[in-house]
């Protein structure tokens, strides 16, 4: 029995099944051995499986779905059938047409099918499909193979991966990359445990995601698309960041893909809350899964007078209204908010702010170096936030601003020898949120222009032309700094979402022209997406 009522729900058993058509009968020997790891979405660590097997989680599903209401299940078989059937006949009228999907389609070799999703899966989180169709197209010409990949440098990496943000995302999956080909004879492990128990950067999103698209193993994922469509589908009112809401997701994720297409029911599932059950409009008289929506009902229900809703009515359905006994309903202290709609699910999840951080930093250049004027760039450690990436020399601040020009200074000075502190110009300051960290940057200039040119190179620093600057691998906000930089000389400078930028003269008179915002990082997923929880960047 799949789900439903008050009988126990037990998993189905995990096998391996055919792909989708293009892979058909060329589809190679699979291989059972595996393993896995990763960092992401919904708790992947709570509910980890303890043996190879997954059969802890099972057991573990079972006691979750004896606890939990019938009204946040599917009735019977023939209701998940039904769901089933309806988003993937949705799913293939209406899918986008994107490159890795044509990539994975049309890969008959495993390893090279599973690279594929790999990357789109890694590139995906937290940033916006249209971002990524760029990105991802010139990383498949570059590194068409995990051989190609693993054999690459941290620091090409990092130069192709500039602007995408979270730059961990990059270097995990290029550890990924190189572990597969040093240490499992260049086969992408097989299942969903094996990808994360094995592979740095992988979680139980994305080994999930590459099992099922890839090798058409039967497992659920929920990332945050996902988690809104079953939210609303099954009237989950409760913190979906909680444990016990995430594992009944997952659950229900398990409970509802499709034993002969699960790598399409998934992407279906998420392209759904891509495209129609949308965070904010969604498009109900779109939704394929409309009649077994209990957010619709609970909307229609909702518009119906009074007396046609009496608690008891046979033809109304509820859980356990405002009683606070169901862990999968809204606390009763958040009543229903009729100006949301179906937007009353999923409950946003309370986030930290991030901690504000001040950083000096200064665009030190040489105007007249022999071959054009040359900025001084140096090296992030290998570790930690945007690691491995070039930036101008900047120290942390206290965010008064007391002794900033001092300590700034003595930093450009340990990189290039004495200079003229009067040359020193603040400029004006850059604000950019990263995951965790609100950073706001101070940012100077200093043009050592009529004196000898600097031609001593510390280790980890480099003078570039603006040409080489533009093409390496410096982070977004870095650019935005320069842009600061060179505003003083053209009089304009932007700023975006994430990044704000502004100098004393616009501070002091803020005009569209001087304050203009610009996106550069993907506002994906900020509330519902899954989130990289050390990729912080
Ligand atoms: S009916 Fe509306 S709320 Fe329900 S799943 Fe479809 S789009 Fe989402
Ligand atoms: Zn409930």
């Amino acid at each position: 029995r799949e789900g439903g009522g008050s009988t126990p729900y037990r998993a189905p058993r995990i096998v391996m099944k055919k792909p989708r058509a293009a892979v058909g009968s060329r589809r190679r020997k699979q291989t059972s051995s595996g393993e896995e790891r990763e960092k992401h979405a919904l708790s992947s660590s709570q509910a980890r499986p303890t043996t190879p097997d997954g059969q802890a989680r099972r057991q573990e599903e079972v006691v979750l779905q004896a606890s939990v209401s019938p009204y946040h299940q599917f009735r019977d078989t023939a209701e998940v059938t039904v769901f089933r059937e309806s988003l993937l006949s949705w799913y293939d009228q209406k899918k986008r047409d994107l490159p890795w999907r044509r990539r994975a389609e049309g890969e008959v070799d495993l390893d090279r099918r599973a690279y594929a999703v790999w990357v789109s899966e890694v590139m995906l989180q937290q940033t916006q499909v249209a971002t990524v169709i760029d990105y991802y197209t010139r990383w498949m010409q570059k590194w068409p193979t995990l051989q190609d990949l693993a054999s690459a440098s941290l620091e090409e990496v990092n130069q192709l991966w500039a602007g995408l943000g979270y730059y961990s995302r990059g270097r995990r999956l290029q550890e990924g990359a190189r572990k597969v080909v040093e240490e499992l004879r260049g086969h992408v492990p097989r299942t969903a445990e094996t990808l994360q128990r094995l592979l740095p950067g992988v979680g139980r999103y994305t080994a999930g995601a590459i099992a099922s698209i890839a090798f058409g193993q039967v497992t659920g994922v929920v990332d945050g698309n996902v988690v809104r469509v079953l939210c609303r589908v099954r009237g989950i009112g409760a913190d979906p960041s909680n444990t016990f809401v995430s594992q009944q997701l997952w659950s229900l994720a398990q409970q509802l893909v499709d034993p002969a297409r699960p790598g399409d029911f998934n992407q279906a599932a998420m392209e759904l809350g891509a495209i129609v059950c949308t965070p904010q409009h969604p498009h109900c008289s779109q939704c394929p899964v409309q009649s077994l929506c209990r957010a619709h009902q609970r909307v229609e229900r909702e518009r119906l007078p009074a007396s046609q809703s009496l608690p008891g009515s046979p033809d109304v359905e509820e859980c356990a209204p405002n009683t606070g006994q169901c862990q999968l309903c809204a606390p009763p202290t958040e009543p229903w908010d009729q100006s949301l709609g179906v937007a009353n699910f999923p409950r946003k999840a309370s986030r930290k702010p991030p901690r504000a951080e001040c950083s000096a930093t200064c665009v030190l250049e040489q105007p007249g170096a022999p071959g054009g004027a040359r900025i001084l760039l140096v090296q992030r450690p290998n570790s930690g936030l945007l690691a491995g990436l070039w930036e101008f020399p900047s120290v942390t601040v206290d965010p008064s601003g007391r002794h900033q020009r001092k300590a700034l200074l003595q930093e450009l000075q340990n990189w290039a020898g004495p200079l003229p502190a009067t040359h020193l110009h603040h400029l004006g300051q850059v604000v950019h949120t990263f995951s965790h960290i609100k950073l706001t940057y101070q940012v100077y200039g200093l043009a050592l222009e009529g004196q000898a040119p600097v031609t001593v190179t510390a280790p980890g620093a480099r003078w570039l032309t603006r040409e080489e600057f533009h093409t390496a691998a410096v982070s977004t906000a870095m650019k935005k700094v320069f842009r600061v930089y060179e505003g003083q000389q053209s009089g304009t400078c932007k700023s975006s979402k994430r990044s704000q930028v502004s100098t004393p003269s616009s501070r002091k008179k803020p005009s569209p022209g001087q304050q203009v915002l610009d996106r550069f990082f993907r506002p994906h997923i900020p509330t519902d997406a899954p989130r990289l929880n050390s990729a912080a960047q």
